[in-house]
């Protein structure tokens, strides 16, 4: 038995997959569609023989490095730009560059993580449109060569101090199909797309580029299809006006296969995505990148927490209440209108299973996790039981970096 504590903890060794959980005492839970919910068997393995004092985020970086090479393969000549916001685990971080993957930075608090583990600041893309002027200038100093806009006077803070660079401007997109859209906060039209690359020209920018991001957990494969034909007009447009687009960025956007929204395998969508962007783009000489960062990580991980408190509330609703010592604040920020829906494992007396809402533990209303979407739970869940939240391994230990209402920030441990 290994006790986990603050991040120490040692790998497991033999292999166990959720194929054969149910002789390991484990209980998929799934009211939904029936997702393809299989842990890895490191993770499986690893849970089963560790206790935890708090709950705990546990990655296997074997699976992160699986996936990234099937991406790769999948996804060439496109070349992978780990999203590191998705999860910056140090460890996750020097395996991926182990691995050959370059990196999506969007502040300098990242670019000086990557830095310091030894990652060349050449494999870095500055993807952030929103910059302050000095991290703009570090990062230039540092030897980053490809930064983001979506503004004139973004365009322009990056000619005054990062001149002699590669800029890509990021068109907006809808984010119809992703169960995380990204909203307006990011993009900006393509007719002023259009303009601004003229000007980056103008000011001395060779062969800029053009980005996009589909949304998060994007399961619809005609999100990239539409993207890639409005950027493959512009492109035209500008080639019209003598601009020659030198790079082009796929964005994120890749689902993960674990959660209860219909995603297909991996596989899948990179091929497709390859697919579509080489009909779109196949005669262009262009660099290609993509930013996964869900699609890489999220599937590696799986948080293990327990039980508080299963209650009722009398009030004719027969629905039991779930509490667990995680919440909307610390580490499942996505359930936010219960847009990620995850699958839960908990202990399995074989008995049968009635209706719940599932809630965090801290002294706020807004900390239900799902009430709307219908999950069950067996009826002999207990305070104490050990819960199992599957596919966590993207956007949880970002979002628990405070202690909201003295809870403990996701702890994590990297096998
Ligand atoms: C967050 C982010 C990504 C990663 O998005 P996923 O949906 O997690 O793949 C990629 N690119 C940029 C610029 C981002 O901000």
């Amino acid at each position: 038995m290994t006790i986990v504590h603050g991040g120490l903890a040692v790998a497991a060794t033999s292999a166990i997959s959720i194929d054969n959980a149910h002789a390991h005492g484990l209980h998929l839970v799934d009211a939904g569609t029936p997702a393809p919910t299989t842990l890895t068997g490191r993770l499986a393995d690893f849970v089963a023989n560790a206790r935890f004092d708090r709950p705990t985020l546990v990655m296997d970086l074997d699976a992160v490095a699986e996936r990234y090479r099937l991406l790769a393969a999948a996804l060439n000549p496109a070349h992978i730009h780990y999203a590191v916001k998705a999860n910056p685990a140090p460890q996750l971080l020097a395996r991926l560059a182990a691995e050959g993957s370059n990196f999506d930075v969007a502040s300098r608090g990242e670019i000086e993580q990557c830095l310091a583990l030894g990652i060349p600041a050449a494999r870095l893309s500055y993807g952030n449109t929103i910059k302050r002027r000095a991290d703009i200038a570090f990062a230039a100093a540092a030897g980053v060569t490809m930064f983001a806009f979506d503004s004139e006077a973004e365009l322009t803070k990056l000619a005054d101090v990062a001149p002699n660079t590669t800029v890509y401007c990021r068109v907006l997109v809808d984010g119809t199909g992703a169960e995380w859209p990204l909203g307006k906060k990011f993009g900006c039209a393509d007719q002023m797309a259009e303009e601004l690359l003229v000007r980056a020209v103008e000011l001395g920018f060779q062969r800029p580029g053009i980005s996009f991001h589909v949304g998060s957990q994007q399961t619809d494969l005609g999100a990239w299809d539409r993207c890639f034909a409005r950027a493959r007009a512009l492109i035209d447009r500008l080639a019209a006006r003598g601009v020659d687009i030198g790079l082009i960025n796929l964005g994120g956007g890749f689902p993960s296969t674990m959660t209860r929204s219909k995603a297909q395998e991996p596989r899948v969508y990179a091929e497709t995505v390859r697919a579509h962007a080489l009909r779109h783009f196949g005669d262009l000489d262009v660099h290609m990148i993509a930013e996964p960062g869900r699609g890489l990580v999220a599937d590696a991980g799986c948080i293990v927490c327990e039980v508080v408190l299963v209650s009722e509330k009398g009030d004719g609703d027969d629905r039991r209440w779930v509490y667990l010592d995680i919440g909307k604040f610390s580490g499942l920020a996505e359930t936010m209108d219960e847009a990620i829906r995850y699958n839960f494992e908990t202990p399995d007396n074989g008995g049968p299973e009635g209706p719940v809402v599932i809630a965090g533990p801290s002294c706020d209303s807004a900390d239900v996790m799902y009430e709307k979407n219908a999950y069950s739970l067996p009826v002999s869940l207990q305070e104490g039981d050990r819960v199992l939240i599957l596919a966590t391994g993207a956007y949880t230990t970002t979002y628990s970096s405070v202690g909201f209402n003295g809870f403990p920030p996701l702890d994590a441990v990297c096998l």
